[in-house]
């Protein structure tokens, strides 16, 4: 697949855990424009400078229902890039343990119980109402992506002890925050 963006594509700066972005709830998108489609090729150029496979709007202190991924494709040995805006999980089943990482809570990884296979509707960049069916790994990293678009954090479905555990490390990486 060609990818979304070029070596001149602006990068932004992801948020790091304690700034109040990532605790908001995103505004929908209702104007699909190219100012819209610009942030999207930025946040997948922003994604893959981070290393990362998905990213969300909030993550660069931006306030809208949009979230790109870009996933490995194992049929086709590729990677599948998909911009996303306005999701919502319509339908959903089994579940399954992994673990998860968030470029905005650097260092701390967790196992995370999630629903394997979604039904996913949404807006193309062109806002045009879309359907698909998900698992595996896009399934996961979709559902993490739109936590973020309501201000939830993969840390939110631990249990209170595995929480627990990482309030140090969490406690630490918001007073970088503040300081940053
Ligand atoms: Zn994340």
């Amino acid at each position: 697949m060609i990818r979304p963006f070029d070596d001149t594509t602006a990068k932004h700066k992801v948020v790091i855990y304690g700034h109040p972005a990532l605790r908001k709830r995103a505004n929908e998108i209702t104007v699909f424009d190219d100012a819209l489609r610009g942030m999207a090729r930025e946040m997948f150029a922003t994604m893959t400078d981070y290393e990362g496979i998905g990213l969300a709007a909030p993550q660069i202190d931006k306030n809208i229902r949009l979230l790109v991924v870009g996933v490995i494709d194992e049929e086709k040995e590729d990677i599948l890039y998909l911009a996303v805006c306005n999701p919502a999980i319509v339908d959903s089943s089994g579940s399954y343990d992994m673990e998860e990482g968030c470029l905005s809570i650097p260092d701390i990884r967790d196992t995370v119980t999630r629903p394997a296979e979604i039904t996913l509707e949404y807006d193309t960049l062109e806002g045009e109402r879309r359907k698909i069916k998900a698992d595996g790994m896009l399934a996961r990293v979709l559902q993490h992506e739109i936590d973020h678009l309501n201000g939830v954090l993969f840390i939110d479905h631990l249990s209170p002890i595995r929480r627990g555990l990482l309030s140090g490390k969490l406690k630490r990486l918001e007073r970088e925050q503040q300081e940053s």
